[in-house]
């Protein structure tokens, strides 16, 4: 690529900041700006023109602009200030993104496999530019964040998990973002003449499946056996056969949505139990609120972790509880799926006191509930949702709240107020509840930290999924504590300097997945392992929870803040690769 084909190409021209040197190699003088600067100056240029933005999804599309242009000051640009820049453009206003996505210019590079291409994958895989792809990162857009089937538009997600990716520290050479195009079912896309994708119903069982199997084999043929499959944003009908289905094929695979979240969860619970007053893990009593992907599998992993503190796997269910769409998942219903199963409960295991009696209300009626799927019908129930949560939280008595059901506000006051009151009936008046907030984007979590906080009295022990502004508390003598959230676009200079007088701030962690896959994918890359196993899950939730220092504890923040992202990758990578099996080893991991 010389001349003109160079000046397109991100990789070599990076603005005024091109090196004489490639200028002159690539034939490209004239065709870039005359003066020659370092990148710190294109990083100013860069920062200059986004501090003309004024909205976040603006800021979005230069950013876009930026990397699809200039690779290098994209990624210095990013490193300069990771905490403030990933939520422009990884989550939560990826997720406006993918909404606006079709009249969204540029758009980042990524390839798309659709169903018209069955049986000549491989053809389509041939188009990548890159040889050297060791990491995978590929969805079929159907559950995007908590927004939904948004087809072909869903490609914002494993361009922006690639993003993070790199900004983690992995070669841009070895990521490629995939979305399998197989349709949307959603009726405005369909009727949008901006859709990018094809304008079709989705397509279903059998065909589907093999269409992924192609895929999955055709990565193989193009890029080695030793290639990652990082899955993401399925809808939980496919996502755990689609992840067997990889793991049958040999390739190292997990499903960030599964796994890497239930890791990062986990994490965040381990970290929690550091902060003095939260219970220890075996005498935690857990409550899901959702039963898909995230809390399954965090659900899962949680397990494994209550099984290394002695728990026996009976024993260590019997304290876990979870709760979908049509309320407590009982032993009692005949319509759970076998991953759902696996955690039902009898109603007598109820510890609340009338228990039995309460547990009739806990199950909504099969008849009148709305089937769950594309989560539009999900808002009209939502007053619906949060009364029966009440109660169920009333009858399972949990000291620890983890929400992924994308079901805005459904941790209302009586909610923490009643898990407050739970924690303390378990382990004394100034015991401290666990809440997980790991629904996204921020317009589809369960509550707020600050009104976690308010509404526990300052006790609630708080991570979310997607950031949220520090709130600082002020103790008016003995009577009742405030609570207010510092603007966001200051809380970064407010966190510095924390001890003010004028009272204490406290630091939401951010329980997102972001701080375990890249580390996860690259640690099972460098192992060259077959699998990634459960070990290596939990191996990753450990190093994440291992990395939060004591500053961050002071401020209740029980995940390493996520501008560290490069160091906490590392350290993931390295303790993945530690637990991952030898290439040669039990190769046949299933997770279920
Ligand atoms: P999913 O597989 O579709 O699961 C959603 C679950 O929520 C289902 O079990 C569903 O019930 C349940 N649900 C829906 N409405 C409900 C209601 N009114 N009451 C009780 N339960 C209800 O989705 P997912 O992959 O788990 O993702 C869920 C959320 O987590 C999304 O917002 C996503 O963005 C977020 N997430 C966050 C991270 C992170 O890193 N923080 C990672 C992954 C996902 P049914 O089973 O009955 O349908
Ligand atoms: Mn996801």
């Amino acid at each position: 690529a010389r001349g003109a084909a160079a000046a397109r190409d991100p990789t070599i021209n990076s603005g005024c900041a091109t090196p004489a040197s490639v200028r002159q190699q690539q034939q490209m003088s004239g065709l870039v700006p005359p003066r020659q600067v370092g990148l710190d100056v294109e990083v100013m240029r860069a920062q200059a023109a986004l501090d003309g933005c004024s909205t976040d999804l603006e800021k979005h599309r230069l950013l876009v602009t930026l990397k699809e242009t200039n690779a290098a000051a994209f990624a210095a640009l990013l490193q300069g200030d990771l905490e403030g820049l990933l939520p422009l453009v990884y989550t939560p206003t990826i997720g406006a993104a993918c909404l606006a996505w079709g009249s969204l210019l540029p758009r980042p590079t990524g390839l798309y496999i659709t169903s018209a291409d069955r049986g000549k994958v491989d053809q389509v895989l041939q188009h990548w530019p890159s040889d050297e792809v060791r990491i995978a990162v590929v969805t079929d857009g159907e559950r995007i964040l908590g927004l939904g089937d948004l087809g072909a538009h869903g490609m914002g997600i494993p361009t922006g998990k690639c993003v993070v990716y790199s900004a983690a520290g992995a070669a841009p050479s070895w990521l490629l973002p995939i979305t399998v195009d197989v349709g949307t079912n959603n009726a405005a896309l369909l009727s949008d003449p901006l859709y990018i994708g094809q304008p079709q119903q989705r397509l279903r069982g059998q065909p589907y499946q093999a269409l992924m199997l192609e895929v999955v084999q055709g990565l193989q043929r193009r890029f080695g056996r030793q290639v990652l499959l990082h899955w993401e944003d399925l809808a939980v009908r496919n996502a755990f056969s689609v992840l067997q289905l990889s793991q049958g094929a040999g390739v190292p695979t997990f499903n960030d949505d599964i796994q890497a979240t239930a890791a990062v969860a986990v994490a965040a619970v381990l970290g929690g139990v550091r902060v003095p007053g939260v219970l220890p893990l075996a005498q935690q009593r857990w409550l899901f609120f959702g039963a898909g992907q995230a809390n399954l599998g965090t659900a899962r992993l949680l397990a494994q972790a209550l099984q290394q503190q002695g728990l026996t796997a009976a024993a260590a269910k019997a304290r876990i509880w979870m709760v979908d769409s049509k309320g407590l998942l009982l032993n009692t219903r005949q319509d759970l799926t076998p991953e759902k199963a696996e955690f039902a409960q009898s109603p007598s295991n109820l510890p609340g006191s009338a228990a039995a009696a309460a547990a009739a209300r806990l199950v909504q009626s099969s008849s009148s509930s709305s089937s769950s799927g594309s989560g539009s019908s999900r808002s009209s129930n939502s007053q619906d949702t949060m009364q029966r949560l009440a109660a169920i939280v009333a009858a399972v008595q949990p000291t620890a709240l983890i929400g992924a059901a994308a079901v805005q506000g459904a941790f209302d006051q009586p909610v923490i107020a009643a898990v407050t009151q739970a924690a303390a009936a378990a382990g004394g008046p100034s015991a401290r509840p666990l809440v997980l907030v790991l629904s996204n984007p921020n317009s589809k979590a369960e509550c707020s930290f600050e009104d976690a906080l308010r509404w526990s009295g300052g006790r609630a022990v708080f991570a979310s999924g997607s950031p949220w502004p520090a709130v600082t508390v002020q103790q008016a003598g003995s009577s009742a504590a405030s609570f207010s959230s510092i603007d966001s676009s200051s809380s970064d200079s407010a966190y510095i300097s924390s001890s003010s007088s004028s009272g204490v701030l406290l630091r939401p962690a951010q329980a997102n997945n972001c701080l375990v896959f890249p580390g996860l994918g690259l640690g099972a890359v460098q192992a060259g392992a077959a699998a990634v196993t459960d070990e290596m899950l939990l191996a990753a939730a450990q190093a994440v929870a291992g990395m939060v220092t004591a500053e961050e504890l002071r401020q209740e923040c029980v995940l390493p803040r996520i501008g560290r992202l490069q160091e906490v990758t590392q350290a993931v990578a390295a303790a993945v690769a530690a637990a991952a099996p030898t290439p040669a080893g039990s190769g046949s991991f299933l997770l279920a």
